[in-house]
């Protein structure tokens, strides 16, 4: 994901496409490693760079109903401004910055696939779940649980009530 932009003259623009794994900071599943393919290019605007691109990046999430991981994929735009000018790099400006004449895309990237993480991630539309009992895995087939189960913190309702019928 570097771009070497020591021989990038003011006004020029050149074509830029990576297929790359980029490790995601996040812990959100067992592999951390995201497949992404960049295409997009790069403009040097007097002397800053301007990186425009569509991304599509692959990465494993866990499923928040079933738990399991599974692959979902990302397609988003990436517009940004590299600077290598400290001054210019601070919370006003929303600069990514660069140095050594080198422009690293992956911090870019991996703030736009952070971005783009569904709040919800569910590996089917179809998903069972896990069984509220057991916790086994209702998309493998059911289990023996009574589906009946009341949760323990309504045992005691479900006892009162039932002493209650017995008076009758
Ligand atoms: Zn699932
Ligand atoms: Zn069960």
């Amino acid at each position: 994901m570097i771009i070497d932009v020591s021989n990038f003259i003011d006004g020029e623009t050149r074509e830029v496409s990576f297929s790359e794994k980029v490790l995601i900071p996040e812990n959100y599943c067992v592999d951390n490693n995201a497949d992404v393919k960049v295409v997009g290019e790069i403009s040097n605007e007097k002397g800053k760079f301007h990186f425009t691109g569509n991304v599509l990046a692959s990465l494993c999430l866990n499923c928040d109903l079933c738990l399991k991981p599974f692959y979902v994929e990302l397609k988003f735009i990436i517009d940004e401004i590299f600077s290598d000018d400290f001054s210019e790099v601070d919370s006003e400006n929303d600069f990514f910055h660069f140095s050594d004449k080198k422009i690293n895309l992956a911090e870019a990237i991996i703030s736009g696939i952070l971005f783009n993480i569904p709040m919800k991630a569910v590996c089917s539309d179809n998903c069972k779940g896990l069984c509220g009992v057991c916790g086994h895995n209702l998309n493998e087939g059911d289990c023996q649980c009574d589906k009946t189960y009341v949760n323990p913190k309504f045992e005691k309702l479900k006892a009162l009530f039932e002493e209650s019928e017995e008076e009758v």
